[in-house]
């Protein structure tokens, strides 16, 4: 919907990052649009903004801000270059329900702020989404888009007196048993917000090593990660997000200084019962772009962060797990 809102068209350029899941580049290719990939920065999973504007040509349209696990990619610096471009600005803030920047929602900055309810997500129902439009020049037509391309919405307001196609659209929304089922969690969002937190602490202080006593996730669950650490030698290999780096505990990860110590650390804890995933494979560097573009340029921190970052079993009902799965 936010690609058809900024009218993408087959020429245009979209700047995304690279390090980011396939729907961030897809809905605007899906428009006819070419992805020109930007890096993440050194030592942080989010885009480089300082790359973004060597990136900006005349066919240039928007800019995609993803705000990896919930943290803020600096927007007032993203915003401004858009400006002076006459770019839009999609956030793509899939992982950042209950994450801010400078006091305002992720989501509620760019033109457009695309949220998700998949069933990785913080709250979810099973699939679903949502789409914020932070400008009013979009109100009419993203009405129609939404209701499958007709103005059936001023017909029901009693407007208009039949409603009939208006324009392209498609069947975006959620079924009212998906929408009843995120509701409860909507109401629910301090309560399972808190937990995470308080999850993403527990872990934080695990490899951190301060020695504090868990909150919520059982010793018995956290030494198996310890026992990993200490039989592979990985401490010294492994570098834990700063404690402000999970504004709203969407995700725990580590970041290994090689592939070879990630995949080691995955192995162990898989033979220990705990599943702990890696993403995501570079957009730039993958099988479906590299058969479109011919653009070679390596983009080295986001190669890094496919090799090397690892993400914890991090939802809610986590601490009530006394029992890992005998092996
Ligand atoms: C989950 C996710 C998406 C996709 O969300 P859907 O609800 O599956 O469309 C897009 N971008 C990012 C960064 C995500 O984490």
């Amino acid at each position: 919907m936010a690609a058809i809102l900024c009218e993408i068209q087959p020429g245009d350029e979209v700047i995304v990052p690279s390090f980011t899941f396939v729907s961030s580049a897809n809905a605007f290719v899906l428009r006819g649009a070419k992805v020109v990939f930007a890096d993440s920065k050194s030592g942080h999973p989010n885009m480089d903004e300082t790359l973004i504007e060597e990136l900006v040509t005349p066919k240039t349209k928007a800019i995609v801000a993803v705000h990896y696990a919930g943290m803020p990619c600096e927007m007032d610096v993203i915003m401004e270059i858009a400006e002076r471009h006459g770019l839009f600005v999609i956030e793509d803030a899939a992982q950042a329900i209950d994450s801010y920047y400078k006091g305002k929602p992720l989501g509620s900055i760019g033109h457009l702020g695309c949220m998700s309810f998949h069933e990785t997500k913080n709250i979810q129902c099973g699939e679903g989404g949502m789409l914020a439009i932070n400008d009013s020049r979009f109100m009419g037509r993203a009405e129609i888009i939404w209701e499958k391309g007709t103005n059936r919405a001023a017909f029901f307001r009693g407007e208009i007196d039949k409603y009939s196609w208006a324009d392209i659209g498609s069947s975006f929304l959620p079924s009212e048993l998906n929408a009843a089922y995120l509701w409860a969690q909507l109401e629910n969002l301090d309560k399972i917000q808190e937990r995470r937190k308080a999850i993403w602490q527990d872990y934080f202080q695990l490899f951190t090593r301060t020695g504090k006593q868990p909150g919520i996730l059982q010793p018995s669950y956290l030494d198996r990660f310890t026992e990993v650490m200490d039989q592979l030698e990985l401490w010294a290999s492994c570098h834990v997000p700063a404690s402000q780096d999970s504004p709203n505990a969407h995700a725990f990860y580590l970041v290994f200084d090689s592939l070879e110590a990630r995949t080691g650390f995955i192995h162990g804890m898989q033979e220990r019962g705990i599943l702990c995933i890696f993403h995501y494979q570079s957009l730039h560097d993958s099988v479906y772009y590299n058969s479109i573009s011919s653009d070679q340029r390596s983009l080295p921190n986001s190669e890094l962060y496919s090799d090397c970052l690892v993400r914890l079993p991090l939802f809610y009902e986590l601490g009530n797990w006394y029992h890992v799965a005998s092996i």
